[in-house]
């Protein structure tokens, strides 16, 4: 193979991981955000179900208290009862025990509902804080992680530069002009594989005689439609030995 042509799909295979590098380390902010707003909606789950719970054992005390309420109302008319000199007075007061009866009935109604939500209230409220333990947890690890990561990528491309420095400085001035010329104008990508006659990046059919002179990597050919520099990979020759001993062969 020609050796610039070889030194540059080396150049693009550096610049295309460094720009992938670059990439991940850019995202990294938009990952770490959303980690910290899955970890605060976990934190408002927690939060909300826990203040539904304190709502029902809220409401459920305010009611007691009405029944205490209605009680003595109760055992009042009852006293009074015992002292009535008439029968109209007497039935007065048995109409307003019935109904201090029905509302005493009524609230305790409203408890045992409440009584059956809270129920329901402390499971739910239980599983979002096991599950905010779980998340809190694991967004740590992810978070460690990442940062991990980060240092790892820096690492990468502080190594990327220096091996493309050096690559940099065996290639012909000429042939990294045209490569770093390409590379601004086509996304950072200078050099294609040309297979079965095409571009694989631009999907366009080369001349065949350009491919023939393709096929054999000696010399420096650019693609006509996207101009990025084009290089050919030999298809492994098939193991004709093994071939024919295998099955399936025949059908
Ligand atoms: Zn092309």
């Amino acid at each position: 193979m020609n050796a610039d042509l070889e030194r540059l799909i080396a150049l693009q295979k550096l610049d295309t991981a460094a720009r992938d590098a670059e990439q991940r380390l850019a995202d990294e902010p938009e990952r770490l955000k959303a980690l910290d707003a899955q970890l605060e909606a976990a934190r408002q789950l927690a939060a909300t179900t826990k203040q539904h719970l304190a709502d029902n054992q809220h409401a459920r005390r305010a009611i007691e208290k009405d029944v205490a309420v209605q009680q003595g109302r109760l055992s009042k008319f009852r006293d009074q009862a015992m002292a009535v000199k008439t029968n109209q007075e007497y039935h007065a007061i048995q109409h307003e025990m019935a109904f201090a009866q029905g509302e005493i009935k009524n609230l305790e109604d409203r408890i045992l509902e409440l009584m059956v939500d809270a129920d329901e209230l402390t499971a739910v409220a239980k599983r979002a804080e096991a599950s905010l333990t779980t998340d809190q947890k694991s967004i740590d690890a992810e978070k460690r992680a990442l940062v991990v990561e980060q240092e790892e990528l820096k690492g990468r491309l502080e190594r990327l530069g220096a091996e493309r420095a050096t690559l940099v400085a065996a290639i012909d001035p000429h042939m990294l002009a045209l490569f770093e010329l390409v590379s601004r104008r086509r996304h950072g990508v200078a050099v294609a594989e040309a297979r079965d006659g095409i571009c694989t990046i631009c999907h366009v059919r080369l001349r065949p005689q350009v491919f023939n002179t393709i096929r054999r990597n000696e010399e420096i050919l650019q693609c006509d439609t996207c101009q990025r520099i084009l290089y050919f990979v030999p298809q492994p020759v098939p193991d004709v030995t093994q071939s024919a001993g295998s099955e399936n062969v025949h059908h």
